[in-house]
């Protein structure tokens, strides 16, 4: 991989450092606020914002608070709901005249956010008919995205996850992707260590995972091989201080992690954290995947003590399921969850997974997880 740029100019100019082809355009910004709005006026757009609220105390993006159509999310409080898309959505109907883009600023939950607004807003459904994969549907307003937290790729994935009545699952549709990505390192400076470190985390595992699949392009892999690196140094050298050297290779690192998903497919941490979200509701993603990878020694020694490491390096604890009330009750009913994520396992074991993932090999892991 090309060398990674120490400073913000240096980055501004990068050139592409990803390998599969990405439909979301990509500017590298050394001031994305300014570029977005400047963006927004040049091409005379009638934007609506949504906005991570937790951002309003931040002066670095009050420019963005200055504007009239925007509506603000509470990332803190919950990952996107289905019902958070509708209701944006039937507010945006009511108005006299809908927004010709959507643009999403805060970390994966609005980024998400906003590109389920975008498809919902062109189909006539809810967001919960919408999720799952390979939907006839028509394509929405352009959305924009302005990353504030980095790992999740949401910023150019054409997956929007969401916490449906029924289950936690994406829309998965080419549609999803945004339009465009600015992206600007400064940007998650605010953001509590804490989330630094477990988005990242999550990124490691997206990139882990990729790299052991069975099933992911080789351009997928080569990304995700300089992802994993990316995310490693991150990790390895402490997230307390936002180092503008780590925040420029976390934007690397996720953006990999989005352009490494493309092709590539998540194995065995992502089917068993999907168990685990749908049983609890405050449980982050990001922390979900740690859960799991931290019963999974057997099968990725290697990830395992990574992230031991990573968590002991950034004196964090192993966030434990009992934490998020997820307890021997749940096991059978986060197994059956985790058996139906049949690509992943694939994934994970190639064609003959189900020799190897059976239901007791799943429940002996929740087993774990829930004594752990
Ligand atoms: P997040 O968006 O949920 O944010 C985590 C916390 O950090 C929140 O409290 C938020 O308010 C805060 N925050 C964000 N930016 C901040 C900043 N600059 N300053 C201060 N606080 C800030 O976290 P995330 O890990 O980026 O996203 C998680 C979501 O993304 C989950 O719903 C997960 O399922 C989803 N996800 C999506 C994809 C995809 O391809 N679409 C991939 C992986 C994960
Ligand atoms: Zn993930």
């Amino acid at each position: 991989m090309k060398n990674v740029p120490s400073d913000i100019r240096g980055f501004a100019a990068l050139e592409p450092w990803w390998r599969t082809r990405v439909s979301t355009g990509i500017l590298c910004s050394g001031n994305g606020i300014d570029d977005l709005l400047r963006k927004v006026k040049q091409e005379d757009r009638k934007a609506f914002f949504l906005i991570d609220s937790v951002l309003e105390k931040q002066r670095l993006f009050a420019p963005l608070f200055d504007e009239q159509s925007k509506m603000l999310f509470n990332a803190s409080a919950s990952e996107p709901k289905t019902g958070d898309v509708d209701g944006i959505v039937e507010f945006l109907r009511s108005r006299d005249s809908l927004p010709d883009v959507i643009v999403g600023v805060g970390g994966g939950s609005t980024m998400d956010l906003a590109k389920a607004v975008g498809i919902c807003l062109a189909n006539p459904g809810k967001a919960r008919d919408y999720q799952g994969y390979g939907m006839d549907l028509k394509n929405g307003p352009p959305v924009w995205v302005l990353p504030t937290l980095n790992g999740t790729g949401a910023e150019i994935t054409p997956i929007a996850v969401l916490r449906g009545p029924e289950k936690k699952l994406g829309i998965n549709h080419p549609y999803a992707a945004p339009a465009a990505a600015v992206i600007d390192p400064r940007l998650s400076a605010g953001a509590k260590p804490f989330n630094r470190f477990f988005t990242m985390m999550d990124c490691y595992f997206h990139h882990y995972e990729i790299v052991k699949s069975t099933t992911s392009s080789a351009d997928a892999v080569e990304d995700a091989c300089d992802g994993l690196k990316l995310a490693r140094e991150v990790l390895g050298s402490g997230v307390h201080d936002h180092d503008p050297e780590n925040a420029i290779k976390s934007v690397m690192a996720s953006i990999l992690g989005g352009s490494s998903t493309i092709g590539g497919r998540v194995g065995a941490v992502h089917a068993i954290s999907y168990g685990l979200s749908n049983s609890a509701p405050d449980l982050p993603h990001s922390v979900a995947v740690t859960i799991s990878m931290l019963a999974l020694q057997e099968l990725y020694p290697d990830g395992y003590e990574d992230t031991v490491h990573f968590l002991e390096g950034s004196g964090f604890s192993r966030p434990k399921a009992s934490e998020y009330g997820i307890g021997e009750g749940e096991i059978e009913k986060m197994t059956s969850v985790a058996m139906g994520m049949e690509k992943l396992w694939q994934s994970c074991f190639g064609r003959k997974w189900p020799e190897k993932a059976s239901p007791a090999f799943v429940h002996d892991i929740y087993k774990r997880i829930v004594n752990g």
